[in-house]
């Protein structure tokens, strides 16, 4: 059955995975929406995984995009092979020193996460997650490809945005989920510094944005070191790897830190020859018994070299425009919370605005748009319920890489002498914390 419809239009710039989160849940509320994609095509092969720890799958799973049943996450909307999207669910965490020798083993991982949170933690690629989301919509004609947004016009009684091949779209507010490098976020600041508060932003906050690592991430067929249903960290000094084994392949991050954190528009943009020297820098590393480096990475399918900025900006909001996902806060991708935080952060926006229209409703205002002021108020209760939980998750994936790439003077002594001896519950429950607290989707029937 269709939802009610709300007098209320919502302009969402970028197609991944906040902007497509949004849309499904303002899809299940009877709230209308635009997605304007800048590419070609949704969900694009770019080689990333993504980790689904019980949080982000528990959202999943109330707007309808996965179900989880007998060890299997299954996706309704995809087609086979990939409806069941996982055989075999991350069980067994080993962390190995750098010679890859095995320090701490926590076997039932994903045993515990299911008894702990209903759900356990699966690996899989992240093209599959945006174009899961992008199938599990009803009104699939509502995101629209290479539409690019150049401009946003703010008016008393709503927005008008412009594409680069001169599109227009009206709605009633604009939510920029455009990733780490946000167009939307530019604007809005510079709409904000043009007005009679111009210190509602910070003047050229992009400078203060850090960078202290870099990652080659990447897909390959299996080797023989890595087990279905495993995942392995490697810490060695100044670098660390994760390794997870998913949907019949490995992923991998191979992390390195720069040897000076650089800021804004002085971090450098890689190329695949970067990558390359990196990489073989890297050739000898020892992962676990059988698998050097080398392996894996002579094995890939797809790999990339990014930097890895860390930060969570000021203020997401000004007048008709927010920002939400990586274009709010861009997360170090070693807890893999990034796609979680943005999924959140759509799930808080529309539960708070969903109320506002429900309350209208009850006070039989059902025709009448909601005033700017409106969605101030909106936004403000959005932020100030998630920024917190962000800036958490931003802080601990900031330590987890400190602690895996061993820089403190006291890390080898943990590692040789303290990590052997934790029980897996306890390791676990000391640095995933974040992981107990989570939004939810609240306007939603579902689990
Ligand atoms: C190596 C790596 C590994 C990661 N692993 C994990 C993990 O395991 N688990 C996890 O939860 N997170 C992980 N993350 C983080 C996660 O991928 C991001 O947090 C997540 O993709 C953020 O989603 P988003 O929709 O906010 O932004 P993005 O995914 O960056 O999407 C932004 C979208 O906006 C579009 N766009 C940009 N500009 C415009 C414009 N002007 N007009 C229209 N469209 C535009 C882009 O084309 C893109 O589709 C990882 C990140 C990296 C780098």
């Amino acid at each position: 059955m269709e939802p009610e419809q709300q007098s209320c239009k919502v302009i969402i710039v970028g197609g991944s995975i906040a902007g497509l989160s949004l849309a499904n849940m303002l899809e299940r509320v009877g709230i209308d929406f635009v997605v304007l994609e800048a590419y070609q095509e949704i969900a694009p092969q770019v080689g990333a995984s993504i980790t689904i720890w019980p949080h982000f799958a528990r959202i999943l799973d109330q707007i309808g995009c996965c179900t989880y049943n007998h060890s299997h996450l299954y996706v309704p909307v995809l087609r086979d092979p990939l409806q069941a999207l996982v055989d075999k669910y991350c069980n067994q965490a080993f962390y190995r020193n750098q010679q890859g020798d095995r320090v701490f083993e926590f076997p039932g991982m994903g045993d515990v996460l299911e008894r702990r949170h209903g759900y356990p933690a699966i690996f899989i690629d992240r093209q599959m997650l945006v174009s899961a989301l992008y199938q599990n919509l009803q009104h699939k004609d509502k995101v629209l490809v290479q539409k690019r947004l150049t401009q946003i016009e703010q008016m008393n009684d709503g927005v008008q945005v412009i594409t680069q091949n001169g599109s227009t779209y009206i709605g009633d507010i604009v939510i920029g989920a455009d990733g780490m490098h946000s167009h939307v976020r530019e604007i809005m600041h510079i709409l904000g510094q043009n007005t009679s508060s111009p210190d509602c932003f910070e003047k050229d906050e992009y400078s203060k944005v850090p960078c202290t690592y870099k990652c080659i991430f990447g897909m390959s067929k299996p080797t023989k070191g890595i087990e279905k249903g495993t995942t392995h960290t490697v810490m060695g000094k100044n670098y660390s790897y994760i390794i997870g084994s998913g949907t019949g392949k490995i992923y991998w991050f191979l992390s390195v830190k720069n040897s000076e954190t650089t800021y804004g528009k002085g971090v450098p943009r890689y190329t695949v020859e970067d990558e390359q020297r990196l990489a073989e820098q890297h050739f000898k590393d020892r992962l676990n018994e059988h698998d050097i480096f080398e392996d894996m990475y002579r094995n890939r399918i797809k790999s990339r070299l990014t930097p890895l900025h860390e930060y969570q900006w000021k203020r997401w909001y000004f007048g008709r425009i927010m920002t939400i996902g990586d274009a709010s806060h861009k997360i170090h991708p070693i807890s893999g919370n990034g796609g979680a935080a943005a999924i959140e952060d759509a799930a808080t926006l529309v539960n708070e605005l969903y109320g506002k229209l429900i309350l209208q409703r009850k006070l039989g205002q059902v025709s009448q748009h909601l005033s700017t002021e409106d969605f101030q108020d909106i936004f403000a209760k959005m932020q100030s319920a998630q920024e917190d939980r962000s800036k958490q998750l931003l802080e601990q994936s900031t330590k987890i890489q400190q602690g895996d790439a061993m820089e403190s003077r006291f890390a080898p002594l943990a590692v040789k002498y303290i990590l052997p001896h934790l029980t897996g519950e306890t390791f676990f429950s000391l640095c995933r914390s974040a992981k107990s607290s989570f939004t939810l989707f609240s306007s939603s029937d579902g689990p």
